[in-house]
């Protein structure tokens, strides 16, 4: 097995969706491994979507990451990382498949309802970003 790192975005969270979008996860065979609630701040933000600095719509991301709570988690699964973007879909809704978190979950291309790692490699990095050792079970 191995393990990929979510965020549920603030969207998710100011529409009450926390519960609906884990039970998913859960349902699709991601076991929770870590889990919490927290705020990132602005530079936390732009550190974390770095890659998409020169684009324009980077201070429209840094703003809707940081409006309010994110809820992060690690899951653990065979073949997490490729599954999980399975599970949560295009990263435009319109474009999402059936079925998918973000085509029932997200309100447009920016406001997405949800994060996925795009690597094993970066999954790490994002995992230990937000969460300790003993944090990680
Ligand atoms: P994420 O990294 O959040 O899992 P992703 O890998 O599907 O999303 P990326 O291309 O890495 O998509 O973009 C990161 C985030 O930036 C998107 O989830 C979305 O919130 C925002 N974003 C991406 N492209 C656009 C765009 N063209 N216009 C507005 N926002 C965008």
């Amino acid at each position: 097995t191995n393990r990929t790192f979510t965020m549920l975005k603030p969207d998710s969270i100011e529409k009450g969706n926390i519960g609906a979008i884990l039970e998913k996860i859960n349902a699709a065979g991601f076991k929770i491994v870590a889990l919490k609630m927290t705020q990132l701040s602005v530079a936390d933000a732009k550190e974390f979507y770095a890659v998409h600095n020169q684009r324009p719509f980077f201070g429209e991301l840094v703003q809707y990451m940081t409006r309010g709570p994110i809820v992060a988690a690690v899951l653990e699964k065979e073949n997490a990382v490729e599954d999980f973007r399975v599970l949560i879909g295009a990263t435009n809704p319109a474009e999402a498949a059936e079925g998918t978190i973000r085509k029932i979950y997200a309100e447009s291309m920016s406001i997405n309802a949800v994060h996925g790692s795009d690597s094993n490699e970066n999954a790490a990095i994002e995992s230990n970003f937000h969460f300790s050792g003993r944090e990680m079970f």
